[in-house]
């Protein structure tokens, strides 16, 4: 049997996108106008949301569809304002098939506070994420936020932006939003670990069989192969040679 996965059509794209957005909004990941989201159609067309709508309350109409360089294809309404990160992210990333991007009450406020979330401390972060870098701050809505997480792309699928939020890509839809809830869960639980004083990172031992178990559960270990953790380094070239 091929392996092969046909794209989904552009009906089941629409709705999926839609329902990602009340998802977002209902679990308070967004407020307002904030976030946006991205699908490729996958013949070199991409889905995306509006500027300025409430992402909970989108109709299938609002959606607007783009070209890989920017230009509007269709739709009522123009694109969100951060299309040049998500196209920065499609086209550096060939194997992941959307973005979402949203402001998460707990992983902002370590964005804000300048505390990324790269430590190996949860086995499930470890096994789906790697870790989380934190990217510099960028003016949202420029070019700079695509320049910010350029030289974290090809390692990774989760970022916390600088003073703005968090941008996660997936092979689809449904895994790019899981991996928002992940970030934003792990902020939550160091958060209250750091008020207990008592943050216990897993070993290198630790993570290495974490590693292994995860090529051996998943077809595909997406985005960084080696997480690099503030504490332990696991992942730097030093401690893979020794
Ligand atoms: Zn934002």
């Amino acid at each position: 049997m091929s392996a092969f996965t046909p794209p989904p059509s552009i009906v089941t794209l629409r709705r999926d996108m839609i329902a990602i957005g009340r998802r977002l909004y209902e679990r308070g990941l967004i407020v307002a106008a904030e976030g946006n989201i991205s699908a490729r159609l996958g013949d070199g067309r991409i889905l995306v949301t509006p500027a300025g709508f409430c992402k909970g309350r989108m109709a299938t109409d609002d959606l607007a569809i783009v070209d890989l360089g920017g230009r509007r294809l269709q739709g009522a309404w123009p694109a969100t304002t951060e299309l040049g990160m998500h196209l920065t992210a499609l086209r550096a990333r060939p194997d992941i098939h959307a973005c979402v991007h949203a402001h998460p009450p707990y992983a902002t406020a370590f964005a804000v506070a300048g505390i990324g979330l790269a430590d190996c401390i949860l086995p499930e972060v470890v096994a789906t994420l790697g870790s989380v870098p934190l990217a510099e701050y960028a003016t949202p809505s420029t070019p700079a936020v695509g320049a910010s997480i350029e030289k974290y792309l090809d390692r990774f699928d989760a970022f916390l932006l600088k003073n703005h939020g968090v941008l996660t890509l997936g092979v689809d839809l449904e895994s790019a939003y899981r991996k928002m809830e992940t970030v934003e869960r792990f902020a939550q639980i160091v958060h209250l670990a750091r008020s207990l004083d008592a943050v216990d990172c897993l070993s290198c031992r630790q993570v290495d069989e974490l590693l292994a178990l995860s090529r051996t559960l998943h077809s595909r270990f997406s985005g960084t192969e080696t997480p690099v953790c503030g504490q332990c380094r696991v992942g730097e070239p030093a401690h893979a040679s020794s």
